[in-house]
């Protein structure tokens, strides 16, 4: 049997006329530039992140440095972060010209943590004349930068509310989390300052490309990240600020408009494979060997990733590799230990937290159409691995 990690086929067989004609549309119009696709999309998903406005961009990446950019976050500013997230989240941040600066994560849910967060800021920064500086480096400490990982909303309660103590604006990372919601049903985005959305085709809104969206409650933040997505330029050639070309491409749009409606279905198949692993692994009594994944109570978890704790992991996932079931390692190096941030100053041992989860955790595949004789095949030979 094959179980591939991610197989977007039997998804696009189901809406090929749909998605086709869409982009036939396109074709005919010849307007591929931020045209009424865009903009249709932009109010839809804002709308689905309960959110007022929606900026539609080239990435997920593109979509946090220009909410970087948008808050004016630069050279003598830092930016507070999870280490235990994809690159981009990090990335951005020094591509902003400011410094990440890391706090460690909740091994319960792999998101950053609150008490870490107030343990940070009461440890290493202080406040000075209305501001919040990081001692080590001198630099102001701007922003915080939670990312809800996996598709499961950060303890944003918490943080949010230390966010405002120390002034410090929030960009959302909810590049995994699109729909996902807190215990009070607010959704992934609408918290902070920026929520920043990845249409990337592996998250669960994917395109047929690279695509991304800024979503805010902010007006004045939505009107400067639309002049930056377009170099800075309002009126046209006419530039007060310096931005970028961070546009979204009309066919991509019109894909995403087509999927985004059958969103929460595929979401629902999500949650019935992951409430499927977690019976099945109850009943293979693994719990020495494998943790599976914690939903919050009350929480709407998007399971954009199932992933689980397990012993001996490299030699497990090499184990299901050999017996065709794919999986991956999100993510086996932690941002504060990638090379490119040794200039930061840290070492092994710094976020003990976030360096456990990247040696122990691997993915496995969850997306909506897979069949349960599929699940339990993957089960079956995580338990045959650890019988053996
Ligand atoms: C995918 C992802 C991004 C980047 O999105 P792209 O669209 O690939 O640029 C950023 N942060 C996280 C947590 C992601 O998973």
């Amino acid at each position: 049997m094959q179980v591939p990690l991610l197989d977007l086929k039997p998804q696009y067989r189901t809406m090929a006329g749909e998605i086709q004609a869409a982009i036939e549309k396109v074709c005919e119009s010849q307007q591929f530039i931020l045209g009424p696709g865009v903009k249709e999309l932009e109010a839809s998903v804002a709308a689905y992140s309960q959110c007022r406005h929606g900026i539609g961009v080239s990435s997920g990446t593109d979509a946090l440095l220009l909410a970087l950019m948008a808050l004016g976050i630069g050279p003598g500013d830092a930016v507070i972060t999870s280490p235990f997230t994809f690159f981009a989240t990090a990335g951005t941040i020094a591509r902003a010209g400011a410094r990440p600066l890391f706090c460690d994560i909740d091994p319960v849910t792999f998101n950053l943590s609150p008490a870490a967060l107030e343990t940070f800021i009461e440890r290493y920064c202080e406040r000075r004349g209305g501001e919040l500086l990081h001692r080590g480096s001198g630099a102001r400490v701007r922003a915080l930068m939670p990312v809800h990982l996996y598709g499961q909303v950060a303890d944003m309660l918490p943080l949010m509310e230390s966010a405002r103590r120390y002034g410090l604006k929030v960009i959302e990372d909810a590049a995994q989390a699109i729909g996902a919601e807190d215990a009070e049903h607010k959704r992934a985005g609408s918290f902070g300052d920026i929520g920043c959305l990845s249409f990337f085709p592996t998250k669960n809104l994917g395109a047929f490309g690279d695509a991304g969206m800024c979503v805010t409650n902010d007006a004045a933040l939505a009107e400067r990240m639309a002049v930056l997505r377009v170099h800075g330029g309002k009126p046209k050639y006419y530039h007060a600020l310096i931005g970028g070309n961070f546009r979204l491409d009309e066919l991509q749009a019109v894909v995403l408009s087509v999927k985004l409606k059958r969103l929460d279905d595929w979401t629902a198949g999500r949650q019935r494979n992951a409430a499927f692993y977690d019976a099945a692994f109850r009943r293979a009594r693994l719990d020495e060997a494998v943790r599976t994944p914690h939903a919050c109570l009350g929480v709407r978890h998007i399971y954009n990733q199932y992933v689980i704790r397990a012993r001996e992991r490299d030699a497990l996932r090499a184990h299901l590799t050999a017996a065709g079931v794919g999986t991956e390692i999100y993510y086996p190096v932690p941002l504060h230990l990638q090379q490119c941030f040794a200039y930061l100053g840290c070492k092994v041992g710094d976020y003990p937290q976030s360096e456990r989860a990247a040696a122990e955790t691997l993915a496995l595949p969850v997306y909506p159409e897979l069949t349960e004789v599929q699940l339990q095949y993957v089960v079956d030979t995580i338990a045959a691995y650890y019988r053996l």
